[in-house]
């Protein structure tokens, strides 16, 4: 094929990333608001010129030349024919190829990358690259192909299957040798039509959709990717079967103007900062690739670009368009946008035909539909061999193997034609047991019953034939096949218009590079001196010179001066960032500090980890010690520690309370106490006094009414002072006294 070996020849070249830029139309809002425009276009010369409305009206003007413009007038098909039909081929050819839009929210990133699907005249790039691939594949010949799609989005750092089952989960990025990054356990589905391709592109958007709060909001903060997977099957000269392997990003970025983190803390600071995190690490990549002296790509920043560090100074051919709108009020994005792509046409990629690669699919695929082929073909093969083996009574056949090969195509039709006459002879067999007026009951029984046996074998063999029918049917369906209407006249025109389409193209295009080569040229031929004719000439031809090279200057000066601008805006706004995390690491220390010992902090710091390939960090698991098995320990005596009387008791009684005593002797603590005896009211000595003597008298008139007359004066008075006593210090009185038996017994103290 002719695509295929130019794009050989093509391969591992190194090639510059293509740079486009888009402005659309003044929307009915701006025009209402009679905003101006800043943008000039000049398309042929593939020029972008920017006005600064607030600048002095002799300041010159902003200009930047890229491979290719398109103004508002430029239609969607233009764009695809001129720009991204190549790229779309060179993938079909087994390169990898990816498209970005990049630029502010609002500028056309998801009218030029999808459009108006229902509209022939605005649909974008996705929807015209499946009309290409699936029409490359119907004009192809003696090729096969297997079209695979998924579709994807970041969104605050986290990835997305948008054709996923569970649009909770969040997948992960993983990374082989051979095979470079990858999402893990992202779906694929094959395509064989446009019609499947763009259900899975619609399944995809309604799930993006769904997931969102605010579409709007949330489409201009998230990368959407959609991916396609070409793989191709051509046989060689030699007979010799080649796959090559192309891989399509159709990449629409989240938009790219400032996200103000000023004033905003914690959840929507985080969100802030993670929506660009994406972005910047784009812009920082780019950077350090097109920067030349730097050593080390930060690819690893960010889950976009890790996931497309191929097409960042990598295998594989990048178109980047970046989309600006052209009111005044747009300006400083603008610029923005275009410093960005101006960039982004430095860096180098080296794409080349991905070539037998081992992760192939279509050649499992054709493994599988060898061997399912091969297994029918064996089953026909061992039915036939029956067949021969009781007709000629197990004499072997050794011809039938050399014709095995031959048979394994025929095999489909025989083997079903076999099952059917099979099927017949049963049956006519069957007719004949029964109506047989000879034979005894319990042979026609015995002849039934073998005959059932056999029509259940030939039952299950029809299914398992048509199972295998069936996934042979669905595996060839998904593999596709062009060359059927090959030697269709139109078809042939078609191909040959679109022949002369690129060759006009590629015309249009070398005028441009050309003019732009021109131009520099005239440029730097101002250096060389040419002789005048007079003084006079000379001094106007030298002031003519001075003047277009201080305009030069001042325009340098003023990109600088904007630089260095940008540069205090984007320190200012770090700093903030970093003010903030600072802030809040700081009431984590204080957290840490306060509320978690020191021995537990040591412990979890020696277990924590980074895990790079998910950007968070991570406990390891406790390790257990396994030098010798860990024992409860034993108490010495018996099982468990016991006091002796329950040991005592338990040996008597078998009441279970005794089982178990005492496990720790605990020594009761006691309480310090926080109570005073009560101590009467101090009485002034001459007030007691008086008391005392008041009281002698109540005394001795006790000692006359008691009339007890077995207790003697004395003894009486002795107890009943003691008793006194006694109680005055909160003590127990005596319940013993001589001859207690004719007390009523005492209860003593009442415990509260
Ligand atoms: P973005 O995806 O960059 O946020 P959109 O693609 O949603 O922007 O475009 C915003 C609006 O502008 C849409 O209504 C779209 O139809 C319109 N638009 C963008 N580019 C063009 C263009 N080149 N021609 C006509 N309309 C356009
Ligand atoms: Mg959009």
């Amino acid at each position: 094929m002719v695509q295929g070996a130019e794009a050989k020849m093509k391969g591992s070249t190194a090639e510059t990333v293509k740079v486009v830029v888009r402005c659309r139309p003044m929307n009915e809002q701006e025009t209402a608001h009679g905003h101006n425009r800043v943008v000039d276009i000049d398309v042929d010369r593939g020029v972008v010129e920017l006005r600064n409305v607030k600048a002095p009206e002799t300041d010159p003007k902003k200009t930047f030349t890229f491979d290719a413009v398109y103004d508002w007038n430029s239609k969607q098909l233009e764009l695809y024919d001129e720009t991204f039909r190549p790229l779309i081929d060179s993938v079909l050819c087994g390169f990898n190829g990816t498209i970005f839009a990049y630029g502010q929210t609002g500028t056309g990133k998801t009218y030029t990358m999808e459009g108006i699907r229902d509209d022939p005249e605005k649909r974008g790039v996705i929807p015209n690259s499946f009309e290409h691939v699936f029409d490359h594949i119907a004009r192809s010949s003696n090729q096969q192909y297997l079209i695979r799609a998924s579709y994807l989005e970041i969104y605050q750092e986290e990835i997305r299957d948008l054709l996923g089952k569970d649009q909770k989960n969040r997948l992960e990025l993983k990374e082989r040798p051979d095979t470079g990054v990858y999402v893990k356990d992202l779906q694929q589905f094959v395509c064989k039509s446009v019609n499947e391709i763009q259900h899975v592109m619609t399944v995809g958007n309604q799930n993006r959709a769904v997931g969102a709060t605010n579409m709007n909001l949330h489409s201009s903060r998230s990368h959407a990717i959609f991916i396609i997977t070409i793989e191709c099957s051509e046989i060689d000269d030699k007979g010799k079967n080649h796959i090559r392997v192309g891989k399509l990003n159709l990449v629409d970025l989240a938009g790219s103007e400032r996200q103000s983190k000023t004033g905003t803390v914690g959840e929507r600071l985080k969100e802030a900062t993670k929506i660009n995190l994406s972005l910047s690490a784009l812009g920082n990549v780019i950077s350090a690739l097109v920067d030349g002296k730097s050593t080390h790509i930060p690819y690893r920043d960010s889950k976009l670009t890790r996931l497309l560090q191929d097409s960042l100074g990598g295998n594989s051919k990048t178109i980047m368009v970046a989309n600006i709108g052209p009111a005044s009020y747009n300006y400083d994005e603008t610029i923005t946008t275009l410093r960005y792509a101006n960039r982004a046409k430095n860096i180098q990629n080296k794409p080349k035909v991905n070539e037998d690669p081992k992760d192939a699919i279509l050649k499992e695929y054709q493994q599988e539909l060898a061997r399912l082929k091969a297994q029918l073909s064996q089953r026909g093969v061992k039915k036939k061999k029956k067949k021969k083996v009781s007709e000629e009574g197990g004499e072997d056949e050794e011809e039938e193997e050399e014709e095995e090969e031959e048979e394994a195509e025929a095999a489909k039709d025989e083997d079903s034609e076999a099952l059917l006459q099979q099927e017949k002879e049963l049956e006519i067999e069957k007719n004949r047991i029964l109506n047989d007026q000879h034979m005894i009951e319990e042979e026609k029984d015995r002849y039934l019953t073998e005959i059932k046996h056999k029509e259940a074998e030939m039952v299950a063999a029809k299914d398992a034939q048509e199972k295998l029918l069936n996934r042979i049917k669905t595996m060839e369906s998904k593999l596709l096949c062009g060359g059927k209407n090959i030697i269709d006249h139109t078809n042939e025109q078609q191909r040959a218009l679109q022949q002369r389409k690129h060759e006009i193209l590629e015309q249009k295009k070398r005028e441009r590079e050309m003019l732009q080569l021109l131009e520099k040229e005239e440029e730097s031929s101002c250096e060389i001196a040419s002789t005048f004719s007079s003084l006079q000439a000379e001094v106007e031809a030298k002031t003519r010179k001075l003047k277009k090279l201080f305009a030069k200057l001042q325009s340098v000066k003023q990109e600088m001066a904007d630089l260095h601008e940008e540069f205090c805006r984007d320190r200012v706004d770090l700093q903030h960032t970093q003010n903030v995390l600072t802030r809040e690491l700081k009431l984590k220390a204080l957290i840490i500090e306060n509320f978690i010992s020191p021995e537990e902090k040591r412990k979890i710091l020696s277990r924590a980890f980074f895990d790079e390939d998910e950007d968070v960090w991570k406990v390891r698991p406790v390790v257990r010690q396994t030098s010798g098995t860990l024992k409860r320990p034993v108490s010495s005596a018996s099982r468990r520690p016991t006091s002796e009387y329950a040991k005592m008791q338990a040996s008597v009684d078998h009441n279970p309370r005794y089982k178990g005593e005492n496990i720790m002797v605990v020594e009761l603590d006691p309480a310090v106490r926080t109570t005073r005896d009560w101590e009467g009211p101090v009485v002034a000595p001459r007030v007691s006094a008086a008391l005392e003597a008041a009281l002698r008298p109540l005394d001795e008139d006790l000692n006359i009414d008691a009339s007890l007359a077995t207790l003697n004066h004395s003894q009486a008075v002795k107890s009943t002072r003691k008793a006194k006593g006694k109680f005055k210090s909160g003590l127990r009185p005596p319940t013993q006294l001589p001859d207690s038996s004719m007390y009523p017994k005492s209860r003593g103290l009442v415990p509260k």
